[in-house]
């Protein structure tokens, strides 16, 4: 376990990381209370180049500059400060345009490996990012969580054999870790997971099991945060996310609202039959008791589900008009409230595609104005949670470099 001290530092840490999430909402260089100081450009044009770094992979100084609309001498600067730290390199090959060729820098993408790690009731997976955002690794295990030592334990050895099979063994990283829960950053506590049975515990007690601080982040916001990160979205939707549990998560401006009290998007538990099936929350008729994955299929994976309602199954058809009766009732809910696209993600999001156009009737045969904002595919079928945790460590990286 942490000591107090370090718990303290720990919490001072996410405060700060929490800053400069919310500085980057902010234009350039511009500072909390809108003033620019010297030291804030500068910082901004750092980050800036290291970006453009972290696209491009390998680019001359000229090339960088007209890119970025900055003077040659102020990427220079820059790019020999990211080389000393480590974070760049001369040398790469560029395409020649005829000429001398420039000389060129390219990104060292394992300086800082970012990995997202994704806790549900019943698994652990993993994600590995390098500074490009590629894809290194990933892996889920069976895991059941259980307070205490023992599944601490577990995964720690998890992240380790991970980093391992990964060939990232003692490289420099951070941690994101997604979970189903409530997370109060202004309390610095998790205040209450009802699928991993937890209430009012503190964030670092979470933590505590890695070696270095963790960004800590609820499941969907961090599925959300993915296919935000992925672009070709609109700038504002309601990510939906239909795993073992539902939840879901809203983007405004490509940045997650967490409510006043961190709840903003627990559509799992909205009503949608009063006094209906009894759900693991303790309330009766929410969306979770009839929207989660087990109200398909409670044994066998999903995709033998939906290859048998493909095939016309009966018990399939009975259990898929009322999944579809429920989810366009909540759908049409959420969107007479914000009138925005829905991403369909988690498990059952991945199988949905065919069925779009059957969902989005019945969402319109309940919309007064016959007219309901898009239905849409997520991007991320698999570990959706585990690679958001993981980006969102990266973007945490590159807002302090
Ligand atoms: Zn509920």
């Amino acid at each position: 376990m942490l000591s107090a001290q370090k718990a303290g530092i720990l919490k001072r840490g996410l405060a700060r990381r929490l800053q400069n999430g919310r500085r980057l909402l902010l234009r350039g260089g511009e500072n909390m209370d809108g003033q620019w100081t010297n030291q804030d450009v500068k910082r901004a044009n750092r980050s800036r180049v290291f970006r453009y770094f972290c696209e491009a992979g390998t680019s001359s100084l000229p090339e960088a500059a007209r890119a970025l609309g900055m003077s040659l001498p102020t990427v220079t600067q820059n790019v020999k400060a990211l080389t000393e730290s480590g974070l760049l390199q001369a040398g790469g090959s560029l395409d020649s345009t005829g000429g001398r060729r420039a000389k060129a820098f390219c990104l060292c993408a394992r300086a800082h490996l970012s990995v997202g790690l994704s806790v549900t009731a019943g698994h652990l997976g993993g994600v590995l990012l390098d500074l490009q955002g590629q894809v290194l690794h990933t892996k889920r295990e069976r895991l059941p969580f259980a307070p205490g030592e023992a599944y601490a334990r577990a995964a720690a050895a998890f992240l380790d054999a991970f980093l391992e099979e990964a060939g990232a063994a003692g490289a420099p990283y951070g941690l994101g870790i997604a979970l189903p829960g409530i997370l109060d950053r202004t309390r610095g506590l998790l205040t209450r997971s009802h699928a991993l049975g937890l209430r009012d515990v503190p964030l670092s007690a979470l933590t505590a099991p890695f070696a270095q601080p963790c960004l800590l982040l609820n499941d969907a916001n961090a599925g959300a945060f993915a296919e935000a990160s992925g672009g070709g979205l609109p700038a504002r939707f309601f990510y939906l996310s239909l795993s073992a549990t539902v939840g879901g998560a809203l983007v405004e401006n490509g940045t997650l609202v967490e409510g006043t009290s961190f709840r903003c998007g627990e559509i799992g538990h909205m009503t949608i039959y009063p006094d209906g099936k009894p759900c693991y929350c303790g309330k009766a008729g929410c969306l979770d008791a009839y929207c989660a994955a087990k109200a398909l299929s409670k044994k066998r994976p999903l995709a033998e589900f939906f290859a048998a309602l493909q095939k016309g199954g009966a018990p399939e058809k009975k259990k898929w008009r009322s999944y579809v009766e429920a989810l366009s009732i909540g759908v049409h809910n959420l969107q007479m409230l914000l009138d925005c696209p829905v991403v369909f993600g988690g498990e059952v999001g991945a199988y949905l595609p065919p069925f779009l156009p059957e969902i989005r009737a019945q969402v319109a045969a309940r919309d007064p104005f016959a007219d309901p904002a898009p239905l849409l595919n997520c991007r991320y079928t698999k570990e959706a949670a585990a690679l958001g945790a993981a980006l969102a460590e990266r973007a945490r990286f590159l807002s302090e470099v």
